[in-house]
């Protein structure tokens, strides 16, 4: 497996808590691929697709450029349940690293990140469709 790029990685959390923030929105898959990331996100909203992109993509920059330093911090699932959705980890797993991003976005990850999201530069939504009601896929790239 090509080892993933840590801004690529960063963005993808940052953008998950945008919609899990903005439209309860969670995560249920991501492909890295190349410089493309691809996510499907279940959402509630009743915004139009375009709208739902749009306010996600501005939030998600904005957390970006307040230049927040990533933090490292490791506990137990049990602990960890009390601070995010642990639906992505494997069945069984007892001990968790959390990435904490600033004080909003805090993710279950084992992956590489940066050392602050000044390094990650901007996040584009470039693709994005319906796969069903609901479920939004869409490629982004940091650039
Ligand atoms: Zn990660």
């Amino acid at each position: 497996m090509p080892a993933t790029d840590p801004r690529q990685h960063s963005a993808e959390h940052i953008l998950t808590a945008v919609f899990g923030r903005l439209f309860n929105g969670r995560l249920l898959d991501t492909r890295f691929k190349g410089t493309k990331v691809r996510c499907d996100f279940k959402v509630q909203s009743d915004l139009p697709l375009e709208e739902i992109i749009r306010q996600t993509e501005t939030k998600a920059n904005e957390i970006i450029s307040r230049n927040h330093d990533v933090a490292f911090e490791q506990m137990t699932a049990a602990e960890a349940a009390a601070y995010c959705s642990l639906h992505r980890l494997p069945e069984g797993a007892e001990n968790v690293r959390l990435v904490r991003i600033g004080q909003e976005v805090v993710t279950p990850c084992s992956g590489p990140h940066v050392k602050n999201t000044s390094e990650i530069g901007h996040l584009h939504i470039r693709t994005w469709n319906l796969v069903e009601p609901g479920l939004i896929r869409l490629t982004f790239v940091v650039e």
